[in-house]
């Protein structure tokens, strides 16, 4: 059993059990955990909820619910809001990756935190976000083959932003090419990002949010 020698608290905003609706683990069947609260301010924020409704829960209350309600599960999502704003999040993180495999998603913003199995999918946040100049970049080292760094493309010039940093950094991990398209948004809108990736022979991975497509803007599902 964890030892759980001084309270830790955590601000959760939800929990919910879906299929993973992004990235190079889409279609994985998953416990989310949400965060609340996030200290960056994304123009096309999805989940702009999270960064005020959420309710505070005791460190070992949270691993309880999940050991309950996750038997049998393999993979938790942590995610938010911005998971790692909160400082019991890592030991939250540790406990969980004894038993399950582990998916963080994080913003990007806070410095990534060196867990043993964890699969660690930080954003590099593009000009049509607002945030261009948020994103840690020395994260990107840190990245290992296993994680992902993703970017979240809405116009011509968030891909060549992007086109810049992966020329720069030259990422171990996967990359991904998320066309922000929201719920308003058309997937024939984002032909142009399919081949401008393929023109450049991009060592990239191009994915749709499959959840937007089949629940629109529900949550939890
Ligand atoms: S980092 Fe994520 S949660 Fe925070 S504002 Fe941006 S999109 Fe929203």
């Amino acid at each position: 059993m964890p030892n759980f020698t001084k309270t830790r608290m955590l601000n959760i905003c939800e929990f919910f059990i879906s299929h993973q609706g992004e990235g190079r683990l889409i279609g994985e069947l998953m416990y989310f955990i949400r965060l609340g609260g996030c200290n960056l301010n994304c123009i096309w924020c999805d989940t702009r909820y999270a960064k005020y409704e959420f309710k505070e829960y005791r460190l070992e209350e949270v691993v309880a619910k999940i050991k309950d309600e996750w038997r049998r599960g393999r993979w938790i999502c942590i995610t938010g809001g911005e998971p790692l704003m909160q400082e019991n999040s890592k030991r939250l993180i540790e406990i969980l990756d004894r038993d399950y495999k582990i998916l963080l998603e994080t913003n990007g913003s806070f410095p990534i935190p060196s867990f043993k199995n964890v699969l660690a999918s930080m954003d590099v946040k593009c000009p049509s976000s607002g945030e261009e100049n948020s994103t840690l970049l020395s994260n990107i080292e840190l990245l290992k083959e296993r994680d992902q760094l993703k970017f979240v493309i809405g116009t011509k010039e968030d891909y060549d932003y992007a086109l810049n940093i992966i020329k720069k950094y030259k990422p171990r991990s996967a990359v991904v090419f998320q066309p922000q398209g929201g719920l308003r948004t058309r997937p024939e809108d984002f032909e142009w990002l399919f081949k401008r990736s393929k023109e450049d022979s991009l060592n990239v991975r191009v994915i749709l949010q499959q959840h937007k497509l089949v629940f629109g803007g529900k949550r939890g599902v």
